[in-house]
Formats: C-alpha cells, structure tokens, sequence
C-alpha cells in the first residue's frame, strides 16, 4: 500500500510503498524514551520505495548494544520523528531498510500492527489499555 507521510509542521513530507504485514509495535526502550511514549509502531519501507517530497531530515546517531550505529531522523523544526535506518557505513544508501514512525501517516488507522518486539522491556500497564475509562467525547 501507498502511505503519506508528514511532520508536525509540515515542513516534510514523503510517499512511500510499504507492505503493511509488516507493521510491528517496538517496545524497546530507546522507543520509549524517544517517542516520549510507552511503545512505539513501525513500518519497514525500502530505501528505494521511499519518496521525500518536500524538506530535509535531520540525523541523530546512536549506538546499539550490538555495536552497529543506527541513523535516527526527524523534523529539525518541530521534532516529529520520521524514521530510523542503518549508516551508510554498514549498508549502501538505496539499499537500506527504513523503519518508518506510523503516527505521522495519514493511513496509521489501517495500520494495525501485526505483531511486537522488544518485550523485555515492555510496561507492563500497556497491555491493559482496553480497560481503561473511554470517554465518548475527546477530553473527559
Ligand atoms: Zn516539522
Ligand atoms: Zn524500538
């Protein structure tokens, strides 16, 4: 499916062609501390099947456990996370996966993720959000 994206202030936006199968929830704690929420969803999408249409991410790098660093963009105005991807030190730029943050979508509603990672970590409170009051309108 074709999926539209675009930061807080509009400043990027992309096109890009994923497979939505792959949509998974990361409960990794640089997810959580990141994104300033509990989880997190993402999207792998091809470098090659990711169009930037407008704007220029800015790169934030950080190093794994695992020793590999990790290219992290975002909006440099407004902060809105686009997505994470290998350095082009460990895999040529056009061939690399990047894992797109759903929130900035417009088809994150038929993005159900279709399966988690990162358990270890995970709140335990974050499964339990069914059960939480649901007011009918926004804000009571
Ligand atoms: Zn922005
Ligand atoms: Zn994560």
């Amino acid at each position: 499916m074709q999926v539209n994206g675009a930061c807080h202030c509009g400043e990027i936006t992309f096109t890009a062609e994923a497979d939505a199968n792959f949509c998974v929830l990361c409960h990794c704690r640089d997810c959580q501390v990141m994104s300033g929420a509990p989880y997190r969803s993402i999207l792998p999408v091809k470098e090659a099947n990711f169009t930037l249409n407008t704007g220029q991410p800015k790169c934030y790098y950080k190093r794994g456990d695992s020793g590999n660093r990790r290219e992290l963009t975002f909006c440099g105005d407004c902060g809105t996370h686009i997505y994470a991807t290998s350095v082009e030190e460990d895999v040529p730029q056009g061939k690399r996966m990047l894992g797109l943050r759903t929130g900035m979508l417009a088809e994150v509603a038929d993005l159900p993720p279709k399966r988690q990672v990162w358990c270890e970590s995970k709140i335990a409170w974050a499964d339990d959000l069914p059960a939480l009051h649901t007011p009918e309108q926004n804000g009571q």
